[in-house]
């Protein structure tokens, strides 16, 4: 096999218990959002893994990702976000996924085209993203309803949003028939049971973001990107690194170009702010961040050679702080040229 010089390595077990956690959190069942290929660690895997524990629901956003995953693990059901448009009705109805209507249009498409199947609906109840609005409701009528969703605009914050939307999504819920009612996200899960319904559709959590301050502590990190040496140099004093020579050394410094750059989805917003580790120790980014490689400081790891590894710091709170990029970003950022690897 070809070599990588770059990985992503990915905690299973990390991603198995904050599943768990959020189960637990909720009181009620948890499913998964694996939209975007899983937020970029691979949704096929992802999927693998949280099955293995109990989670039977899934949630892509298109029918070309819902197609992309394969044949599902026993026992397992997915759900489309976006619906069906008007190109969408073939691949919906040869498919075992079944869609989240959001538009009139797409309610009337399902009942002309596929009136004797179960689907899911999205209720708009205040973000004005995707769904119905709360009087177009009667449009429902004759649907075979699976799971009603609706989905939270602020839950990251504490606002008074959320509860309104919670109270508007409770009043749809006792009017409209369904199997099951669906509302919180990662941070809607930590407003409370009272957001949970039947059922939560985490997406962040599970990949190790930290959506709110509730789950700190119980959230872990699973996915470290892992950069190997390519070049171990002596950087004089007075000396500069990189494009634009924006880093000059004040004393004699040891640099390590590793293999890892903007082309990646590690981006130049880092330059000046990321760091790598090594066997406990903080390698600092020295210099601008490369298409495919950037300089870290490795004065204080003398025995870091050429073929050596690093682990990036890509701890989401942390990162995203650093950054100034969203957790979501950093994870569905990281290119194809990252090999994954579960342990
Ligand atoms: C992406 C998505 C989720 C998951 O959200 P997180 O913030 O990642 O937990 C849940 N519901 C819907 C409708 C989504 O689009």
């Amino acid at each position: 096999m070809t070599h990588h010089a770059l990985r992503l390595r990915l905690d299973s077990l990390a991603l198995q218990n904050n599943w768990r956690w959020l189960q637990r959190t909720a009181g009620v069942t948890a499913g998964a959002a694996i939209k975007a290929d899983g937020y970029g660690l691979g949704a096929v895997e992802v999927t693998r893994l949280l099955a293995e524990v109990g989670c039977r629901d899934f949630f892509v956003s298109t029918w070309a990702e819902a197609h992309a995953l394969g044949p599902l693990p026993e026992g397992a059901e997915l759900c489309v976000l976006h619906g069906v448009g008007p190109d969408d009705i073939g691949a919906a109805i040869g498919s075992r996924a079944r869609p989240v209507l959001n538009t009139p249009e797409q309610v009337a498409r399902w009942k002309s085209e596929a009136s004797d199947r179960p689907c899911d609906v999205m209720i708009d109840t205040g973000m004005n993203r995707l769904g119905l609005r709360t009087d177009e409701i009667d449009l429902l009528d004759g649907l075979d309803i699976h799971t009603l969703h609706s989905h939270l605009a602020r839950a990251d914050e504490d606002n008074a949003m959320n509860a309104v939307q919670r109270d508007r999504f409770a009043a749809v819920a006792a009017t409209v028939k369904a199997r099951r009612y669906s509302f919180a996200n990662s941070a809607g899960i930590c407003l409370g049971t009272d957001y949970a319904f039947n059922l939560v559709r985490p997406g962040l959590a599970l990949y190790g973001g930290v959506p709110r301050i509730e789950a700190a502590g119980h959230i872990s990190q699973v996915a470290f990107p892992e950069a190997e040496i390519m070049q171990r140099r002596i950087v004089r004093a007075g000396e500069t690194i990189g494009y634009g020579a924006t880093w000059r050394a004040d004393a004699h410094t040891e640099a390590a170009i590793v293999n890892i750059g903007y082309a990646d989805g590690y981006l130049r917003c880092f330059a000046g702010k990321g760091s790598a580790s090594f066997d406990g120790r903080t390698l600092p980014l020295i210099g601008r961040v490369s298409m495919d490689l950037v300089a870290l400081d490795v004065t204080a790891a003398p025995e870091l050679a050429e073929g050596d590894w690093v682990t990036m710091d890509y701890e989401l709170p942390t990162a995203a702080e650093a950054s100034g990029l969203s957790q979501y970003e950093l994870l569905t950022g990281l290119s194809e040229r990252l090999e994954r690897y579960w342990i």
